[in-house]
């Protein structure tokens, strides 16, 4: 990409894919839903209708699965891992082909800058694929020394689930998907993806270029639809052993409680609230800018947004003015325009959502610093916001808002480690923490305390290698790093009398 981001015949591309009739990708072909139906889908940016998508019911879930077990049985599963190894490599490569269109095509349907599309969410898919294609080779057990009385060879393996229910939010589309799918395909499983109803054209987009892989048919269907009907379908189907689902709360502990009928394997990768802690001898020049991105980077919705500011009171001045310039500064608008920096909310019942999140705040007695206002620029925009003088019992505080909103809050003692842990662990989500400071010692005393799943002190990012998952309410399980890619298997022991 060149400053201008992507040039005319990258749009064009990107806009005639999205104009097509969108179908399922079911066996490698594209079908209509049996009932029919079919939804538009939005651009946030404009409140246009973008595209129109077939959306899948029980009984096109009751045929994906029928052609996902069988190509599980009859391609993917005897398939040598090193062949799988290749052909995800081989998807990694035509997806960084494709990259630019990709970006486009993302910001289009979710709004995110098209920078941001690029050269984070579509980057780190890339690395996903590779960093899962080098597991397929290595998925091993071990032998185990036991002590039964006799002579005994006994050992572990691990063995993939058939078919996997992959079911993803609107937030990061394109990462989502492949989080799910790269380690989904690396253990042997079959997937079926059912991306968010709001924003399905990457994951369709991915299921072809997987095909044009060399990913035979059948191993990666493709079902847009809504989450009442084809997602209650996938977690309901008896022959869906294995669901990754990325969402909201309330629906994982839905997914969970449907779940516990047929007693599947689950992965729940849910909300967050995460701190974010200045100490007083905290590089500003570092934790400022790092601050302000860590809330409005993809407009806060982001599940770690670090949307829980705590700051020692010597630094706590510079620090929310320095982080109200950065406000400031940013360019909202279509994430199409190279300038724009935060693109707009997915839809308008969640900019209503935030701005009652905002009125909330301010009724609770905080203050605003800058922002609070909607944007009347074509789509559901709203001004990145701070709100300071915020106590922890604020829903502002123990609620995720997934917007660009700062709730800010003062701390005098930094000797107190305690205190400032029980402040980070204070609300019923556990999935990041960051920390800024240069005393090594309280950075690893305070690493030990948090209740994070992830823990970020002075800068940090998503990896491939490192495993990503919640404490508490932020969810079960783990995705990416081994643990990601052992989710879509089951472990066996073996015992043979010598
Ligand atoms: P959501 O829970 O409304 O929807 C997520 C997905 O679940 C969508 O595909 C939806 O169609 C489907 N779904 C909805 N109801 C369902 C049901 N009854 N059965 C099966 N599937 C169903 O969440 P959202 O609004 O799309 O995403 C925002 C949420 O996702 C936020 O809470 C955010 O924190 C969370 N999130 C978490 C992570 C993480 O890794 N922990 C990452 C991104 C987003």
């Amino acid at each position: 990409m060149t400053d201008k981001i992507f040039d005319s015949t990258t749009l064009e591309r990107a806009l005639a894919f999205a104009r097509r009739e969108h179908n399922l990708l079911i066996d490698g072909q594209s079908k209509p839903a049996i009932s029919g139906a079919r939804y538009d889908v939005i651009n946030p940016a404009t409140c246009e209708r973008l595209a129109s998508v077939a959306q899948a019911g029980a009984e096109d879930l009751e045929l994906a699965v029928k052609v996902a077990t069988e190509a599980f049985n009859s391609r993917w599963s005897p398939l040598p891992p090193n062949e799988r190894q290749r052909l995800l490599w081989r998807l990694s490569d035509l997806i960084e082909k494709n990259a630019d269109e990709l970006a486009v095509l993302e910001t289009l349907n979710n709004g995110k800058p098209v920078r941001e599309a690029r050269f984070m969410d579509i980057t780190n898919a890339i690395n996903t694929l590779r960093y899962c294609a080098g597991w397929t080779t290595k998925l091993n057990g071990e032998t185990v020394s036991v002590s039964h009385p006799g002579s005994w060879h006994s050992y572990t393996v691990r063995q993939p689930y058939a078919v996997a229910g992959l079911i993803t939010p609107w937030n990061a589309p394109i990462m989502m998907a492949v989080a799910k799918i790269a380690p989904a395909l690396a253990a042997g499983c079959c997937a079926i993806l059912k991306p968010a109803e709001h924003t399905p054209l990457t994951a369709i987009r991915i299921g072809e270029i997987a095909l044009e892989a060399g990913i035979p048919p059948g191993v990666l269907n493709i079902l847009p639809g809504l989450g009442t009907e084809v997602g209650e379908a996938i977690v309901s189907h008896p022959a869906i052993e294995k669901i990754s689902f990325t969402g909201s709360g309330c629906v994982g502990q839905r997914i969970l409680a449907t779940a516990s009928h047929s007693l599947k394997r689950v992965t729940v990768e849910l909300g967050g609230k995460s701190a974010n802690i200045i100490m007083p001898d905290a590089d500003l020049t570092k934790a400022i800018p790092g601050s302000a991105k860590a809330i409005f980077g993809n407009a806060g919705q982001i599940c770690n947004a670090g949307s829980r500011l705590y700051v020692h009171s010597s630094v706590y001045d510079k620090t929310v003015e320095g982080i109200a310039e950065f406000a400031h500064s940013l360019v909202v608008g279509n994430g199409l325009s190279p300038d724009t920096q935060m693109g707009p909310l997915i839809s308008r019942p969640q900019l209503e959502r935030v701005c009652a999140y905002i009125d909330s705040g301010l009724k609770d007695g905080a203050s605003l610093i800058t922002g609070g206002k909607t944007l009347d620029i074509g789509g559901h925009f709203i001004e990145p916001t701070i709100i300071a003088n915020t106590r922890q019992s604020m829903s502002v505080v123990q609620e995720e808002i997934f917007g660009p909103v700062l709730a800010v809050q003062r701390f005098d003692d930094a000797d107190d480690l305690a205190g400032i842990a029980e402040l980070a662990n204070g609300t019923h989500y556990g999935l990041g923490a960051m920390l800024w400071t240069n005393d090594l010692s309280k950075a690893h005393k305070l690493a030990a305390r948090f209740k994070a799943g992830t823990v970020r002190i002075n800068g940090g990012g998503l990896d491939p290698a490192l495993p990503f998952g919640g404490f508490k309410h932020s969810g079960i399980g783990r995705e990416s790093g081994r643990e990601g890619v052992e989710a879509y298997t089951e472990e066996k022991s073996v015992m043979i009398a010598l």
